[in-house]
């Protein structure tokens, strides 16, 4: 999952995972929606099923407000450094990071910029081994 719902003063609110924002807008939480990244959650779970099933996709179809593909976390402009990968990792789902991995394992292979690659590979291990630390 790419967003969070928490409850704020009361009130459900969606956290968009891919970007920060956090929305209290009744329809933002209803539709899944972050206006920030223009994309719908619901719909990037499903374009991430499919890639998952070894589906394509345009990442430019799926760009974030963090300039990173919502479905194969590829960097497509001047704010997806990555320092905003890290912060974007550290606020996924075990999933959600494995699914990011297999993504740039896939894209090294097909030899697009093999260290982008390497980085981001590298981080989403020490995000993992991170998580299955003990407490
Ligand atoms: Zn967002
Ligand atoms: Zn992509």
């Amino acid at each position: 999952m790419t967003y969070r719902i928490h409850t704020v003063a009361g009130r459900p609110a969606i956290e968009c995972l891919l970007c920060g924002r956090i929305s209290e807008l009744a329809g933002d939480v209803a539709h899944t929606y972050c206006s920030r990244c223009k994309l719908f959650h619901d719909v990037v779970a499903e374009g991430r099923r499919l890639l998952a099933a070894g589906g394509t996709h345009e990442c430019d179809e799926w760009k974030t407000y963090r300039d990173m593909c919502a479905l194969c976390g590829h960097a497509l402009g001047p704010r997806a450094g990555l320092e905003e990968a890290l912060a974007i990792y550290r606020r996924l789902s075990v999933d959600d990071l494995r699914l990011f991995r297999a993504a740039l394992v896939l894209d090294r292979q097909n030899g697009a910029a093999p260290g982008f690659c390497d980085d981001r590979i590298l981080a989403i291990d020490r995000e993992l081994a991170g998580r299955r630390r003990p407490g």
